[in-house]
């Protein structure tokens, strides 16, 4: 393999892990004999969170990893709960100062982590004044965001000015989870089922309360990368196709099938098996795909993520390519030909 990019990997900077760690609710940090432990989920606050380590908050540790997977680049975003836990003119501060941040590592790692931006927890006119600031930043290229803006879902009217920004000057949005969906019956298994289940599930309703409510056809600018490979969406985009078609309404707010409108999305490839990677590519095409590994999170190890991608797309060296490298330059139009 010649060139690849890592698309999905999070960084902490050090002064946003102190802001969690400063909370009592969920999400937060609890420090426990000198060793902190990131708690999101209810069942954590019992049982004890995931440990912190330096590859959440390293960039050298990032770069090491990115050396062990043989990755040329990273588009390195913050990780969640992004701005999520701060609200107001304090989270638009945050976000100016994480943005900053985010900016800087180009440079700092001799342009091999690109970063991407957040948005704040604030009105959505000031969420849409930063995306905009987002946009004229060298240094970034496009913004992570949860599955809610500013609390609202994605289908919320009070969103249409960050989305008309995000139409207008082309930036790239990245869908990502956070809270799981029906938290109460993913118990019992630690973290398993609710980053296993409720991480993708909640991605996928995020996802298609936007392009039911036509957001994709009313934002034709609109670039959204998708988390975990698009979540269930590739497996059950004909499933509401067959519920548009018995839909008299539905087919007023979005006057295409949902499956035409989802394969206009791009989907990252961190779904870990090629059951899931052809279902996700079936979906959007070869250049929609991008490869990434989710990196600090997760045990795998970096090559052996890419060496599962490299293996259900050997038959297809143009796809490979695409996936690992191309589709990443050309979705961020990223600095490097
Ligand atoms: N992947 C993430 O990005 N965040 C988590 O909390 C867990 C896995
Ligand atoms: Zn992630």
């Amino acid at each position: 393999m010649s060139l690849v990019i890592d698309s999905h990997s999070h960084l902490y900077p050090p002064s946003y892990m102190e802001m969690l760690r400063s909370r009592t609710a969920i999400p937060r940090i609890d420090e426990k004999d000198g060793v902190c432990f990131f708690v999101i989920f209810p069942e954590e606050e019992k049982n004890g969170g995931r440990p912190v380590e330096a590859p959440m908050w390293s960039i050298d540790e990032k770069l090491a990893a990115m050396d062990r997977g043989g990755f040329d680049h990273s588009v390195v975003s913050l990780g969640n709960p992004w701005l999520d836990p701060v609200t107001g003119p304090e989270s638009i501060e945050w976000a100016r100062r994480i943005n900053a941040e985010f900016a800087a590592l180009e440079s700092k790692t001799m342009g091999r982590v690109f970063g991407l931006g957040v948005l704040p927890n604030a009105r959505p006119d000031e969420a849409a004044t930063i995306a905009g600031e987002i946009a004229k930043t060298d240094g970034l290229y496009g913004i992570i965001t949860g599955c809610r803006i500013c609390g609202l879902a994605f289908d919320d009217p009070a969103l249409e000015p960050v989305w008309n920004e995000l139409s207008e000057t082309g930036l790239p949005i990245f869908v990502h989870p956070h809270y799981a969906v029906a938290i109460d019956q993913l118990g019992g298994f630690g973290t398993i089922l609710p980053l296993g289940i409720g991480f993708p599930v909640e991605t996928s309703i995020a996802v298609s309360r936007f392009i039911l409510s036509g957001g994709l056809q009313r934002y034709p600018g609109i670039k959204m990368l998708v988390a975990h490979a698009g979540g269930v969406l590739p497996y059950l985009a004909a499933r509401l196709d067959v519920s548009w078609r018995g839909d008299d309404e539905a087919q007023k707010r979005l006057t295409e099938l949902p499956s035409e409108a989802l394969a206009r999305l791009w989907l990252d490839s961190v779904v870990y098996h090629r059951r899931g990677l052809y279902a996700a590519a079936d979906l959007v095409g070869k250049d929609r795909m991008l490869f990434g590994t989710d990196h600090p999170f997760f045990k795998d190890r970096p090559a052996d993520i890419f060496a599962t991608i490299a293996d259900a797309f050997s038959h297809d060296r143009a796809m490979l390519e695409a996936v690992a490298y191309e589709n990443a330059v050309s979705l961020f139009n990223l600095p490097v030909r």
